[in-house]
């Protein structure tokens, strides 16, 4: 396992970072006031190149690895993006694997170049009211009419589907399978409002990327967007789980330094009872077990994306590392408004809209409480208790 990152992972790292340095706090404040997308941001990462990082080179992406993705998302939250600048990309670098992996030549062609490219704009659409994490359970239908599917259902929390062309989307196109996972079938497909109705949640946080219930009447779907083999959908979103959680750990970790640093240059500036709050034991300890925490948990995802990388199975240290990232990234950002004080409650230092992303990947796509429950039985082999 490689401890350190690469020559060609250092020029990522600094390259993303060099970017995003155009894209400052006030940037991204100023987004969290008016929920205005922040397109500029992703247009510029586009130009760059950076969308493609880990898509085939056949189809213009740049055929590295996670490994390589998780140096990039981790400089975009580390630079102050936070979970926006994160959220606002994230289905361009890896969502569509399930198409990279298990679609046809021709359905690569046709999709992958313009979601490089940011021609296109995607949403993912899985999570539905009343199954919950019971995703198995999912209810939205996908039924064949003789020329197309045709979608009805509703799903929530759809991320980014008020700008979304494309929908990445599950449905079920059979009833009554043995196994309720048989029944999913998985598409690519135009996201067309004449059949959809998207009204987006009011947030807590990270107000300029939407998320949203999406209502679907009758959404025509052509065949030829089906990906794979019908009802192996879910199936083929499993296969992606494990990079997907890489990726989410190293951008908390992004996150939690990023609120790390501002919390420990305050200490070291504000001075109270005469000397720096950051001389106090009490102010240092805290930020002290922040770092030691979230430096753990990068290993944690840097030995998970070096086993993906090399073909191995992954998925505790991806799942611990989720874990491990989204409660330091917490502490971390918590510690900083501490460390603030009154001003950490103010929205110009910062720490307070941090800490309200930073909860996001506390709760999705995985809650804590199942990471733990999957760790119990897959490492230590107690029984399955969901
Ligand atoms: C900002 C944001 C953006 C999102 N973006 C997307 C998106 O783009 N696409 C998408 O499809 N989804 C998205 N999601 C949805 C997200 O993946 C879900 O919210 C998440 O999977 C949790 O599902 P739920 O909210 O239905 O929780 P529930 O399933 O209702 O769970 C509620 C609580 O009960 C606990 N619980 C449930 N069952 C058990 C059990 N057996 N044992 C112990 N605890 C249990 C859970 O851990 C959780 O704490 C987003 C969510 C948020 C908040």
């Amino acid at each position: 396992m490689a401890l350190e990152l690469t020559e060609e992972q250092r020029q990522i790292k600094e390259s993303v970072a060099r970017l995003c340095a155009r894209f400052g706090d006030d940037y991204w404040l100023a987004r969290d006031t008016d929920g205005e997308f922040p397109e500029e941001f992703c247009k510029a990462i586009a130009d760059e190149g950076w969308m493609g990082i880990a898509m085939p080179e056949e189809y213009g992406g740049s055929g590295l690895g996670i490994t390589e993705a998780a140096t990039m998302v981790q400089a975009i939250t580390e630079s102050g993006a936070a979970n926006a600048g994160f959220a606002a990309i994230a289905i361009n670098i890896f969502g569509l694997n399930p198409v990279v992996v298990f679609g046809t030549d021709e359905q690569k062609q046709k999709w992958l170049p313009r979601i490089i490219s940011r021609e296109d704009v995607a949403c993912f659409s899985v999570t539905e009211p009343n199954t919950g994490l019971d995703t198995t359970r999912l209810k939205t239908k996908a039924v064949w009419d003789g020329e197309c599917y045709r979608v009805h259902g509703q799903k929530i929390w759809t991320s980014t589907a008020l700008r979304a062309n494309k929908v990445l989307l599950i449905a079920r196109t059979k009833e009554d399978t043995e196994k309720p996972i048989d029944g999913l079938s998985l598409f690519y497909t135009d996201l067309d409002r004449n059949y959809a109705e998207i009204r987006p949640i009011d947030k807590m946080g990270r107000k300029c990327v939407d998320s949203n219930q999406v209502f679907f009447d009758g959404m025509p779907i052509p065949k030829e967007d089906l990906i794979g083999e019908e009802g192996k959908g879910f199936r083929y979103l499993l296969h992606g789980l494990n990079a997907e959680r890489i990726l989410i750990a190293a951008s908390m970790v992004g996150l939690g330094r990023c609120a790390l640093k501002r919390g420990a240059d305050y200490a070291r500036e504000r001075e109270v009872f005469g000397r720096p709050i950051g001389m106090n034991q009490s102010i240092q300890h805290p930020l002290a077990e922040s770092w030691a925490e979230l430096e753990a948990a990068n290993l944690m995802a840097y030995n998970a994306a070096h086993k993906y990388d090399s073909g191995q199975e992954c998925g505790l240290e991806a799942n611990a590392a989720k874990y491990l990232a989204a409660e330091a990234a917490h502490k971390s950002c918590t510690t900083a408004v501490m460390t603030h004080g009154g001003m950490g409650y103010a929205k110009e230092y910062h720490v307070e809209r941090y800490l309200r992303e930073c909860m996001i990947h506390r709760l999705a796509p995985i809650s804590p409480q199942l990471i733990l429950s999957y760790l119990a039985e897959r490492a230590l082999d107690l029984p399955k208790s969901y």
